[in-house]
């Protein structure tokens, strides 16, 4: 049995202690959590253009590009009018934040006219440009959509009574604007229904600027999603946020600059408006493979599709506007299997399946959107549209299956996959947001896993070790020489090896990180991927420039901390406890959730944080009594001194001295980890 300390704690060190208890709860608490707001295709902050080191497309670049633009038939204009047609009203300006930050400029993407320059790949330009068809547009008779307002399209259905909203935004910023740009320009009307398809942030963060859980109960409103949607929007990477939110940095370019050398686009749509996010629960669940449903009067067809782009999502047909909604299942490129950004593997097989059950429901459809780019219309198109997408992921399913059984690995297999003509050609199909060799490595990893069976590498050395090694072989002089050479030749994939194992080997060598930038930078003019380009120009950005010195604010995703089971932020706590510190330790904390009615026994056991929901044990160190909503203002970083130490809500018994034990041992993980360096 254990004693309270707290009054045999000499006064000093109460002061120490209760300054720890500060840093120790208001701080690191519960650290990992960050991609809340990154579980689904971005956020980014607009950057001003222009600045930065970029330089010229080298001469192998250029022909690269050349030859791309010559291998498709990027002068088609279809997909341009598509994009443009139902044209009602264009934004302009800016989208503020409460604080007054810019989070979306309209004008940013005004550099994507006309014949693109030497540094975009000209197949991405393209691309971009009909991304950057902005605007409120007309469908069809009763369906409208904004587009560009944020990553994602916000798809309003007329009912009988107000619009039907089908995916607010990333956030309630973007959402306030895309609405009140489209009431001013159709007749202001409430907002009868709300459809979530999918449990990704871009898909629902501005709900509760559409509709208020207040007026969403008072007047019975309807909130669709599918089975699991709660669960995957409030859980999904809690655990590993800290990680994938810096990760994302890269995949979508958050801090590049706007420009011809920077951020072009990010294959979904343009950049993500990076402001507040909450979420509504839900009134109504679809469940079933397809489920009618009738809101505002208006006859919906819901099909569940989980387990291919999100665990839960689904798609719908609006029957009487013979109109299919593909959500994101279906969108103007060739999505991934594994977002580099790092998510959990995808079932190619299964998203090939969800869509030949869509093929299968095509029948009298005549108009194609979905909650990213531009719609189709006329329902061979559409056919063909979903029928590429279909055999693009069953393609590259089913030949890595079959190379992986002849024993190729996930890095050989990624060169040796190339699609057929009849579906490489499909420009709606291309690989601008996922990529064929990524997408490739996915399915072997969902397979096989990493290993590839060499037992070369069952334990090779971490990267900074190996370099040192090859740099003593080599010399660093001969090896940036032969860097040089391949870059001359356009061999960037070696020069990138080369160098890469200059700077892991010394973080110091100025001339090998120019180098390393000048080559992701070349890579990056000619990758067709948005996410892919981004990523080599962040990493040249970083080398040059280092880390970022803020990761992703937490603060404006309280909103949808609310509604994440404590449960999962005591996982996230587990998963940040400093093993090698904690050997040894045996300490025993009761949390008690006074408002929530929730009580926990947290405790150490061979350097590993347990807890079950419990009443406090009698046995414990500590007791920390505190409401839920200081515990979520402090995971997202809000709380200050008077919302805990001077806060009547929250409350210690025991001693202070080993809480602050306990909560010392959990790590920060600030999101600034460096990734290009070591
Ligand atoms: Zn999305």
């Amino acid at each position: 049995m254990r004693k309270p300390q707290s009054e045999t704690t000499p006064r000093p060190l109460r002061h120490a202690v209760r300054m720890g208890l500060a840093n120790a709860l208001m701080v690191p608490l519960l650290v990992a959590l960050t991609a809340v707001v990154l579980t689904g295709c971005s956020r980014g902050t607009p950057q001003a253009g222009g600045a930065g080191s970029q330089g010229d497309a080298a001469p192998a670049v250029v022909q690269a590009n050349a030859a791309v633009a010559q291998s498709l038939k990027l002068d088609d204009p279809q997909d341009f009018e598509d994009a443009k047609r139902g044209f009602i009203a264009r934004p302009s300006g800016k989208i503020l934040a409460a604080d007054g930050t810019v989070l979306k400029d309209f004008d940013a993407y005004g550099f994507l006219q006309g014949k693109g320059p030497d540094t975009v790949n000209p197949s991405l330009w393209r691309h971009a440009q009909l991304n950057a068809e902005v605007g409120l547009f007309k469908v069809v008779d009763g369906v409208y959509q904004l587009r560009g307002f944020d990553i994602a399209n916000m798809t309003l259905i007329e009912g009988k009574t107000g619009w039907i909203v089908v995916d607010p935004l990333s956030a309630q910023e973007s959402a306030a604007h895309a609405l009140d740009f489209a009431r001013k320009h159709l007749g202001n009307k409430p907002v009868s229904a709300l459809v979530f398809t999918h449990a990704h942030v871009d898909h629902f963060g501005g709900a509760i600027v559409v509709l208020s859980a207040k007026e969403a109960a008072e007047r019975r409103v309807p909130i669709i999603v599918s089975a699991g949607f709660m669960e995957e929007a409030t859980s999904e990477n809690i655990l590993v946020g800290a990680g994938m939110g810096r990760r994302s940095m890269y995949q979508f370019g958050k801090n590049l600059p706007r420009d011809a050398r920077g951020n072009v686009d990010t294959g979904l749509g343009k950049d993500v408006v990076y402001g507040a996010i909450g979420v509504l629960r839900p009134t109504g669940l679809v469940d079933q493979p397809t489920q009618p449903m009738t809101l505002d009067g208006v006859r919906f067809v819901f099909h569940n599709t989980p387990g291919a782009e999100c665990p839960a999502e689904m798609t719908f047909h609006l029957p009487d506007h013979k109109l299919y909604n593909g959500a994101e299942l279906l969108s103007q490129t060739m999505h991934n299997l594994l977002p580099i950004r790092s998510a959990k593997v995808r079932d190619a097989l299964g998203w090939a399946n969800s869509l030949q059950q869509a093929l299968d429901q095509m029948d009298g459809v005549d108009t194609y959107i979905g909650q990213h780019n531009q719609p189709i219309w006329g329902n061979a198109r559409i056919r063909a549209f979903i029928t590429v997408h279909r055999d693009i992921y069953k393609y590259t399913h089913d030949q890595t299956v079959r190379l992986m059984n002849q024993g190729y690995t996930a890095r050989e297999i990624a060169d040796l996959v190339k699609l057929p003509a009849s579906l490489s050609q499909h420009l709606g199909a291309r690989g601008y947001y996922g990529d064929l060799r990524h997408n490739v490595k996915a399915v072997y990893q969902y397979y096989l896993g990493f290993y590839d069976a060499n037992p070369a590498h069952l334990d090779p050395l971490p990267p900074a070790e190996s370099g040192k090694r090859y740099v003593a072989l080599i010399g660093a002089d001969k090896a940036l020489a032969a860097a040089q050479t391949a870059y001359d030749q356009g061999d960037y994939r070696w020069a990138a090896e080369l160098l890469n194992h200059l700077v892991m080997a010394d973080a110091k060598n100025q001339a090998a990180r120019e180098q390393l930038a000048k080559t992701y930078e070349q890579m990056g003019y000619r990758s067709e991927a948005a996410t892919w380009r981004n990523s080599y120009l962040t990493g040249a950005m970083e080398l040059r420039q280092g880390p970022p010195d803020k990761g992703i604010s937490k603060a404006q995703a309280i909103g949808m901390l609310q509604q994440v089971p404590t449960e999962r932020f005591l996982e996230a706590m587990a998963g940040s406890l400093n093993g090698p510190d904690a050997e040894g330790k045996n300490l025993k904390i009761n949390l008690v959730l006074s408002d929530a009615n929730e009580r926990y026994v947290l405790w150490l056991e061979n350097a590993v944080m347990h807890f079950k929901a419990a009443p406090p044990a009698p046995d414990a160190n500590a007791t920390l009594t505190l409401t839920r909503d200081i515990l979520v203002k402090m995971i997202a970083g809000t709380a200050g001194a008077k919302d805990t130490l001077l806060s009547d809500d929250l409350r210690v018994t025991g001693s202070r001295l080993d809480l602050v034990r306990f909560f010392s041992l959990i790590d920060k993980a600030p999101g600034t980890f460096p990734i290009v360096t070591r």
